[in-house]
């Protein structure tokens, strides 16, 4: 170990996924002296679209308009999985919170109701999640109402048909259609590629020349739809710049992962991080982590591009995610907890890991692996005890949760975070930290 030791903070955040991130900003929200490490997680390849709760109960695959009344069937069938151990005015100020914070730092949402929105995905079905981009929020509001659309795509450029989501539609929305157009000066490329055609579109020539071409195929159109590719940074006045000049409500239809929507999230939640104070160590990972004699004071050891480096915290949130993340790892004896070996909920035996029928609609158990924590979110050790004071778990490292078929991604990351937060100021306070 050759760098220095680091003055202590409140908090320590291991992990900069959805998980990580809503961790560091409520955290800061808190007065909390903050810094978090770790890389970017899943955040790229998210579609910019916060889930609360879709699906419940996932062996039904039922889908629910009210994420609330979701909630609230999830707390009567399953009080264990994590989600359902948050109260519903908690979820409602952490997603108000985490969403405020995002259109602070450049990517606003639509306001937040009671409802799940529908929203068009780039291969024509039909995605229901409850945190919409204001970018997107009118393909929403078309789908719903089945307004006459436009829906636009670009020559060469492969992530997005617009005639495929036509064709997937067509019996339930007649009067949507589709046209492609030439990117401007892109006559002699075959392949476009959405990031580039993002930041293209930022210039305010190329953005009138890309409109000039759409006017004329209006028609009787009453809304346009485009894949996301509507600015980078600036998507906001982009998509707004769009929606003057074709004098119809303009939407943004995600693309498949690594999306734009993706991009313009992680460099807000990077922004909104930073703006907040948190210290950030987005090229670390952590190596190891040391208690001392009474429990209470962490040493983080960091390996970095610089070498190695250790921080002192009085907290430690893990956010290390699941498999993707490598907050857990599997290997013939079963699956570890990657930075202090805690005990992981999972099947009994590799056999138990999946289901015969690899598309079983209940999921699979190993899909449901992960820390089991405590009623205030310690993780538990082997005798099933909080296994320190200052030891936090959030997100989809949780155990009794299969995020991905309940459509809970961000809900998960975000709820928790929150009500860990909580539970850090709280007993911190107690200590003198922080301020409200
Ligand atoms: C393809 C895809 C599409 C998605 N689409 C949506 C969507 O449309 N809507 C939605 O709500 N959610 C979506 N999600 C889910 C969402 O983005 C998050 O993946 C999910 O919420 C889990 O987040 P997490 O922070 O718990 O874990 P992760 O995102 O896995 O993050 C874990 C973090 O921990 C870090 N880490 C692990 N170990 C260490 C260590 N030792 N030291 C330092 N750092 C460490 C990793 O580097 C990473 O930063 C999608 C996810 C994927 C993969």
């Amino acid at each position: 170990m050759s760098g220095p030791e680091r003055a202590g903070y409140d908090v320590a955040v291991i992990g900069a996924g959805m998980a990580g991130m809503a961790t560091a900003l409520f955290a800061a929200a808190q007065g909390l002296s903050c810094i978090q490490i770790g890389n970017a997680g899943s955040i790229l390849f998210a579609t910019g679209l916060l889930d609360l709760l879709g699906v419940h109960p996932v062996a039904e695959a039922r889908r629910w308009r009210s994420p609330y009344q979701a909630l609230a069937a999830l707390g009567r069938d399953q009080p264990e999985h994590p989600l359902a151990r948050v109260d519903q005015t908690a979820i409602r100020q952490a997603f108000e919170t985490f969403v405020a914070a995002l259109g602070s730092a450049g990517m606003p949402y639509a306001p937040l109701g009671e409802l799940n929105s529908e929203v068009l995905t780039s291969i024509g079905t039909v995605k229901s999640s409850y945190g919409v981009p204001v970018t997107m929020a009118a393909g929403a509001a078309a789908l719903a109402a089945r307004t006459p659309c436009l829906l636009i795509d670009f020559r060469g450029l492969r992530e997005f048909s617009a005639a495929q989501v036509v064709a997937a539609l067509a019996d339930r929305w007649p009067g949507l259609r589709h046209a492609r157009i030439e990117f401007p000066n892109s006559e002699n490329t075959t392949e476009l590629y959405d990031a580039h055609l993002a930041g293209a579109l930022e210039s305010a020539g190329t953005r009138a020349r890309t409109i000039n071409l759409v006017k004329p195929l209006l028609g009787a159109a009453q809304a346009v739809g485009f894949p996301a590719v509507l600015g980078l940074a600036r998507a906001p006045q982009v998509h707004a710049a769009f929606e003057a000049a074709l004098g119809v409500p303009v939407f943004e239809i995600p693309t498949i992962p690594t999306s734009v929507p993706g991009l313009r999230l992680l460099a807000a939640l990077e922004r909104a991080v930073a703006a907040s104070g948190v210290e950030r160590r987005y090229w670390a990972r952590v190596r190891g982590l040391i208690y001392d004699a009474a429990g209470k004071i962490a040493t983080l050891e960091l390996d970095d591009l610089a070498g190695g480096d250790r921080v002192v915290a009085r907290s430690v949130v893990l956010a290390t995610g699941r498999f993707n993340g490598r907050g857990l790892t599997a290997d013939r004896r079963g699956v570890r907890e990657s930075i202090l070996d805690l005990p992981v909920s999972q099947p009994d035996s590799r056999d138990a890991w999946h289901q015969r029928d690899f598309l079983a609609p209940a999921g699979h158990p190993i899909n449901r692996a992960g820390l089991m924590v405590d009623d205030t979110w310690h993780p538990l050790d082997a005798s099933g005890k909080a296994a320190w004071p200052g030891l936090f778990a959030v997100g989809s490292i949780l155990a009794h949760q299969d995020w991905m078929r309940s459509k809970c991604g961000s809900g998960l990351a975000i709820a928790t975070a929150w009500a860990v937060v909580e539970q850090v100021a709280h007993q911190l306070r107690g200590a003198g930290a922080g301020r409200r």
